[in-house]
């Protein structure tokens, strides 16, 4: 039999091609050269806890009809991301907003606020002297001033990066949006939730009726014949492998997780706190029950699971986070882009194949449209 789409990888947004496929008649056969389904949203089961396995995953949008998608396959709930900081012990809400600035300076009104963060802008302005901001450093100090600046963004960034804020480009923060409002909603979107149950039920319900293999990289044995076995093919795999890497390696940042058992019901009482300070070696820590489990519910698990998450430099064979969009990357990238669009019945999708960073929703979007 020869199916209609050979789609590698079961990412989002190969099992969502694979549903609006076999919604339109075509069959499909999935591969996944991990051990399961999922892609990055793939969660492990431990302690009765959801656990997101390559990174915290929270679904945003403003656009309905992908909300209404996701909700017609699995309903979501109200999960509010609402992420704390800790610098050096001390505890601050983010994002930047009322709740923070009682935190840092004790103001009340937003008029003391807004004071007390213009005065603290104007002396950055006074310094650089009618230049343009130099570097990431100097960016922020005149986005927000010195002490948001040194609590809640230098450390932070530079353990992040693993360089000076001084040595990073200003473009890595265009903009670092301060609230005058109690609002802890880090998201402005309408919509957010996690799926009810978790994502593993979206993918296995998009992936319902699908012939799907895991284990099965794709380079080791259907890059050369693909074609005896599907019609089209959808790759969803990285984009520099696809062309043997003939116009140099793509770089990435990534992230490592230490996930361990905390013998407790409730370990930091939020799903996520920043830390901001170089006393800890990590970035944030991820409490993963807190993104399905509200109230009284938390304390009927009577364990937890966190996950310590710590920036590292990526070396090749690493797993591929987020795109490193600077001039290099991005040049190489629009090459293997010209080379991608002149194979015939391949569509590269999806992160890695378009070495792009995505949230979920855009990337259901976009296979909502490509079905249009
Ligand atoms: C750390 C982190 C946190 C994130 N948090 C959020 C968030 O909170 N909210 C949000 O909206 N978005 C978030 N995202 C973005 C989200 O993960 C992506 O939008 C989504 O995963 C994209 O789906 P995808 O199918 O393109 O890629 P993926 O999910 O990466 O799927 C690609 C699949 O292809 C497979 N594959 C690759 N090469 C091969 C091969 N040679 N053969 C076979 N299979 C192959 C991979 O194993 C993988 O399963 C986050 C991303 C990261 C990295």
């Amino acid at each position: 039999m020869k199916y209609d789409y050979l789609i590698v990888g079961s990412g989002l947004f190969g099992a969502t091609f694979a549903y609006f496929a076999k919604k339109a008649g075509k069959n499909s056969l999935v591969i996944d050269k991990r051990p399961q389904l999922g892609g990055n949203v793939y969660c492990e089961q431990i302690e009765g806890i959801n656990v997101h396995k390559y990174g915290a995953h929270i679904f945003h949008t403003n656009n309905k009809e992908v909300w209404d998608f996701v909700n017609s396959i699995v309903p979501f709930n109200r999960y509010t991301n609402s992420p704390v900081a800790n610098y050096k012990g001390t505890l601050y809400n983010l994002p930047f907003n009322m709740n923070t600035f009682y935190q840092m300076w004790g103001v009340t009104t937003p008029a003391e606020a807004q004071a007390k963060i213009d005065e603290q802008k104007a002396f950055a302005l006074t310094c650089l002297n009618g230049r343009e901001p130099a570097n990431l450093e100097e960016q922020a100090l005149c986005l927000v001033g010195e002490d948001i600046f040194v609590k809640l963004i230098k450390e932070y960034t530079e353990k992040q990066w693993g360089r000076k804020c001084s040595e990073l480009p200003a473009f890595i923060i265009k903009r670092l949006p301060v609230r005058y409002t109690y609002d802890n909603n880090y998201f402005n979107d309408l919509y957010q939730g996690i799926p009810i149950g978790g994502y593993n039920i979206l993918i296995n319900r998009l992936l319902e009726g699908i012939d799907c293999k895991t284990g099965i990289d794709f380079f080791d044995n259907l890059k050369n014949n693909w074609q005896n076995i599907a019609k089209k093919l959808v790759y969803c795999g990285p984009l520099d492998e696809f062309f043997q890497f003939s116009l140099g390696h793509l770089d990435w940042r990534t992230v490592t997780f230490k996930t361990r058992i905390e013998d407790t019901p409730n370990y930091q009482g939020n799903a996520v706190v920043n830390y901001t300070s170089y006393d800890k070696p990590y970035t944030r820590i991820i409490e993963h029950k807190h993104f399905e489990m509200f109230g009284n519910n938390i304390y009927n698990c009577p364990k937890t699971v966190v996950s310590e998450e710590y920036s590292v430099e990526y070396k090749y064979g690493m797993e591929q986070y987020y795109p490193i969009n600077d001039n290099r990357n991005n040049t190489i990238a629009e090459q293997y882009k010209i080379l991608a669009s002149q194979q015939q019945n391949v569509l590269f999708g999806g992160r890695l194949a378009e070495y792009k960073y995505y949230d979920m929703a855009p990337i259901i979007e976009k296979v909502m449209n490509l079905w249009k």
